[in-house]
């Protein structure tokens, strides 16, 4: 009988903290050991010359959401996970949208209908609160943190999901006394209705001007006004999806009144920018997502973010549709402005290799660090910590192996997700992660896909690190 169901031998192991060359064993699903000369095992994976980290924890995820009348996303939970798989990730948090009208526990049950024996990775639910009807706040909301859906997200804009202030108050009071944690998408909607209408009676429809209808400052102003709720509820909050340097000084702001505020960048606001909405005819609905990618500045500030530690989180917010496709970004006819052009990108599966090889193979960040906002703080924040994020004893066996060695040209041929493109074609990275181990499970080997699809579990979250007692 050997001591181990498996061991990964020879590789570099680093976690949020520490970097080490040790080798890992693996028993029942859970990291059993950390050591040189484990022995052996029903499988050893030779990681000499590679990286063994935690799997990575995509924390703002769409898969299978509805998206307005007459337009479909291009993932559903198995082509999202097989795809996060394929990219490195162990844990995706993909949302669970209330749509108006609708009860929380019917969207619940909705989607884990879509979710259950779908998934390669493990994977939680956030929850979209659209509709705090006095039964949500008083019982549903209560009853779903309490069975484990510790987290939900607000949004200050879009026809059909916009809170007031005095909604998102009173949502967060009950976030505060159920132990909960609320992100919100800070965007004023009034300035974004207004500029959309006012563009469009100009003629001004095309994608590009999708960012012009919302600018720094509408996103400037609601960050700030969030910020100022959350304050005033007395609650933590994560600023989802920051784009530029002013939404940034606002966080700062509000830390330094002591309101604690977590902060999200994504890809693409390191990436890309309003330029690539320009594209000939409809080319630029690809880039299309909102916040909008911005400047070059906005890019260089969501940049330094990362590097003073200003974000706790870096996700994609992987919302795919096709492109090529009526019921994606090619809207129907008739809706010729881009007012109809579904907001959102893929980027689930190039998120991690965009930020290790832009970040640390370019020096701007150290390994650890890259952990962190990959993963570890994803754990902490939603409450799946010391489960997941890290490898450590008694943590699932979630690990990503890296060749930190490969260059690879992204291309959305060799993608996994459900899309038909990637904002990214053409762009070099260097290193990429080759095996991805959920719960011990190997589920993508060197390049391969060798698990099926189930392999992933729903995972009932305990309270965020950040929240109080
Ligand atoms: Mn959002
Ligand atoms: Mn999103």
């Amino acid at each position: 009988m050997t001591a181990f169901d498996l061991i990964v031998r020879g590789g570099t192991v680093a976690t949020g903290s520490d970097v080490m060359n040790c080798d890992v064993g693996v028993k029942h699903g859970r990291i059993a050991a950390l050591g040189l000369d484990l022995g052996s095992a029903g499988t050893i994976i030779d990681a000499t010359g590679r990286l063994v980290l935690p799997g990575g924890i995509d924390s703002h995820v769409h898969l299978a959401q509805p998206s307005g009348p007459d337009v479909v996303q291009s993932d559903d939970f198995e082509s999202g996970t097989r795809s996060a798989a394929f990219g490195g990730n162990t844990t995706v948090i993909p949302f669970c949208l209330q749509e108006r009208g609708q009860s929380l526990r019917q969207a619940i049950q909705d989607y884990h209908a879509k979710s259950d024996g779908q998934c390669y990775t493990d994977y939680g639910f956030h929850l979209i609160v659209s509709d705090p009807t006095p039964t949500v706040l008083g019982q549903e909301l209560p009853a779903a943190i309490g069975d484990g859906y510790t987290s939900f997200k607000v949004f200050m804009t879009y026809e059909g999901l916009a809170l007031t202030d005095e909604e998102i108050l009173k949502v967060m009071a009950v976030a505060r006394s159920s132990g909960a944690l609320v992100m919100v998408h800070a965007e004023n909607y009034d300035i974004i209705r207004h500029l959309t209408a006012k563009l469009e009676s100009e003629g001004r429809i095309a994608p590009r001007f999708h960012a012009t209808s919302r600018p720094i400052p509408a996103e400037r102003e609601a960050t700030h006004r969030a910020c100022t709720l959350a304050e005033v509820a007395d609650v933590p909050l994560v600023i989802v999806h920051v784009s530029n340097g002013e939404a940034i000084e606002e966080i700062q702001r509000a830390r330094a009144r002591g309101v604690k505020v977590l902060a999200e960048t994504c890809p693409q606001y390191l990436m890309l920018t309003a330029e690539d909405l320009d594209g000939l005819n409809m080319e630029g609905a690809k880039y299309v997502c909102s916040p909008p990618p911005r400047d070059k500045p906005s890019q260089d500030a969501c940049w330094a973010g990362i590097e003073r530690g200003i974000f706790d989180f870096y996700s994609s917010d992987h919302c795919p549709f096709r492109y090529n496709d009526e019921k994606g970004k090619l809207v129907p006819k008739g809706r010729t402005s881009f007012r109809w052009v579904p907001n959102g990108i893929p980027g689930i599966e190039t998120r991690l290799p965009i930020l290790f090889s832009e970040g640390v193979m370019k020096g701007r960040i150290e390994l650890s660090h890259f952990v962190r906002i990959t993963a570890t703080n994803h754990a902490k924040a939603y409450g799946l910590y010391p489960r997941k994020g890290s490898i450590a004893i008694g943590a699932d066996a979630d690990i990503a192996i890296w060749d930190p060695s490969i260059t690879r040209t992204i291309r959305h041929a060799d993608l996994h997700d459900g899309s038909d493109y990637t904002p990214y074609e053409g762009l070099e990275v260097t290193g990429w992660p080759v095996t991805t181990l959920v719960r011990g499970h190997v589920v993508v080997e060197n390049g391969v896909l060798k698990a099926r699809k189930g392999t992933g579990a729903f995972l009932v979250r305990g309270k965020s690190a950040f929240v109080p007692d």
